[in-house]
């Protein structure tokens, strides 16, 4: 195994979130009751002619500007020709020797120090078929609601050089057009697919082996697996002297195994020719400017940022970043802080991660949906990083302050729930419960460190909770000692 090494490029097919379709004004919404959503145009009928939607253009420009690549200032649409019953004219409206996007990478992250470029050779519109139901009736079924339905196709150079680097690269092309605003990046509802191409060849070998190319992998997962199994299979192979065919093949997920679905023998020839019912594709140099400056902040350049500025650990910056909505509110939330520091910077990162998320997770919805707003959570953390509250107070009025949205400093106020600082008080509790119990103390005298928190603990208690932990645990160490 380990004197072979896989060559991985990735195909990937993304469903764009405009309103209408590539070529006429039909909805693209998802659901609709099948063939609602279809005009002349789309179903293909002789004599009517297709009209591109600007979005689409837009929108491919901005994923290219995303990854890096070179934008053709005139591009143009191929007719590729092929007979199938889900696709009506014949012909699929895509870009062939033209792509409007070419020449980008892709950074993805190998681990929190090392990155790698991934290629990306192109980018091109195209638009997508309709969907066979082959299942409902004894007859198979045609919905057209998704003919002419925009599509980008991302190719990758063949970069990658095992499984994970696939993984890695797909979800942050994921990220990427989620960023963007341009994908839901759903590939189980299809809107993001992918099809590998894999071969292998001995370390050092400067030729590529002979490739497959591996289709239906529709999640995340299920990419991973598949190209692991194919490495594996195709080492195999040649392990016992035989020879790799070119093929497609599908991913099996039931079997968890890749299967031949066509051999090279039966590949099509698509007789590609420029779309003659389409002018060209122009992109100038104030549409690029214009799409350039309407860029988000990208996934990776922002948890770059989140480190230096907030001073936040790479972990962190990582889980905030994953979810723009997220990290949106993250920054909101430091804006309201009147104590900007790394501390409090960190403070927040926890609250959000681990409560804030908690309700996110529990509720199903985003971040934008739970009504909290990010001043009172500024609020709270501040609470408790300035010692005026337990960060054990802080969780037991969360629920409330989400509720309510009363304000965390109004609500400690009147509960009086500020904590107790004053060391005369936490002294008399801490001296009661030493002389109240004497084995404790002996245990702890025996090198038993346990007993510190046990002593601690019933203070904190005795206290309703609202004693300074920091305090009281000075207070047990000093007593014990002396005791
Ligand atoms: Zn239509």
């Amino acid at each position: 195994m380990n004197k072979y090494e896989a060559i991985i490029g990735l195909e990937v097919h993304a469903q764009l979130l405009t309103k209408s379709k590539a070529f006429c004004s039909c909805s693209t919404v998802f659901g609709a009751s099948p063939n609602t959503n279809t005009c002349p145009v789309c179903l293909g009928h002789p004599g009517t002619l297709p009209l591109l939607n600007k979005g689409l253009v837009e929108d491919i420009v901005k994923v290219g500007i995303a990854t890096n690549c070179k934008i053709r200032p005139i591009s143009s649409f191929a007719r590729k020709n092929y007979f199938y019953a889900d696709l009506v004219k014949g012909y699929q409206i895509t870009q062939h020797n033209d792509p409007i996007c070419y020449n980008g990478f892709v950074n993805i992250e190998l681990d929190e120090n090392e990155r790698k470029k991934i290629g990306v050779t192109r980018i091109h519109m195209e638009e997508d078929t309709g969907k066979g139901i082959h299942d409902l009736d004894i007859d198979s079924l045609m919905d057209y609601n998704r003919s002419g339905v925009p599509l980008i196709e991302i190719v990758s150079e063949p970069d990658m050089r095992n499984a994970n680097e696939a993984y890695k690269y797909l979800t942050e092309l994921r990220r990427i057009l989620v960023y963007l605003g341009v994908c839901t990046g759903n590939m189980e509802e299809g809107a993001l697919r992918c099809d590998a191409n894999v071969s292998v060849r001995l370390k050092g070998a400067t030729k590529f082996g002979t490739k497959t190319e591996v289709k239906n992998m529709n999640s995340f997962r299920n990419v991973e697996k598949s190209i692991e199994f194919e490495i594996a299979r195709q080492i195999e192979v040649l392990e016992n002297g035989g020879e790799i065919l070119q093929e497609t093949r599908m991913w099996d997920g039931q079997k968890q195994e890749t299967r031949t679905m066509r051999t090279k023998e039966t590949a099509i020839d698509y007789r590609y020719f420029t779309e003659p019912d389409l002018i060209k594709v122009s992109v100038d140099e104030a549409m690029l400017a214009s799409l350039t400056s309407q860029l988000p902040e990208l996934p990776l350049n922002r948890k770059d940022r989140f480190i230096k500025e907030y001073e936040l650990p790479a972990y962190d910056a990582g889980v905030l970043v994953e979810d723009k909505s997220i990290a949106d509110y993250y920054e909101e939330t430091c804006k309201h802080l009147s104590s900007k520091n790394p501390k409090t910077y960190k403070l927040v990162s926890n609250w959000i991660m681990t409560e804030v998320m908690r309700i996110v997770a529990e509720k199903n919805v985003s971040i934008t949906e739970i009504d909290l707003a990010p001043n009172l959570v500024a609020e709270l953390v501040e609470l408790f990083a300035d010692d005026v509250i337990s960060s054990r107070i802080a969780k037991d009025i969360f629920p409330e302050i989400l509720e309510t949205g009363i304000s965390p400093k109004k609500l400690v106020e009147e509960r009086n729930l500020a904590q107790v600082s004053d060391t005369a008080s936490i002294e008399k509790i801490v001296k009661k419960l030493i002389d109240e119990n004497p084995e404790a103390v002996e245990k702890f005298k025996s090198g038993n460190n346990r007993t510190l928190g046990f002593f601690v603990g019933n203070t904190m208690k005795l206290m309703d909770g609202k004693a300074n932990p920091k305090i009281v645990t000075e207070i047990v160490n000093k007593y014990l000692a002396n005791s």
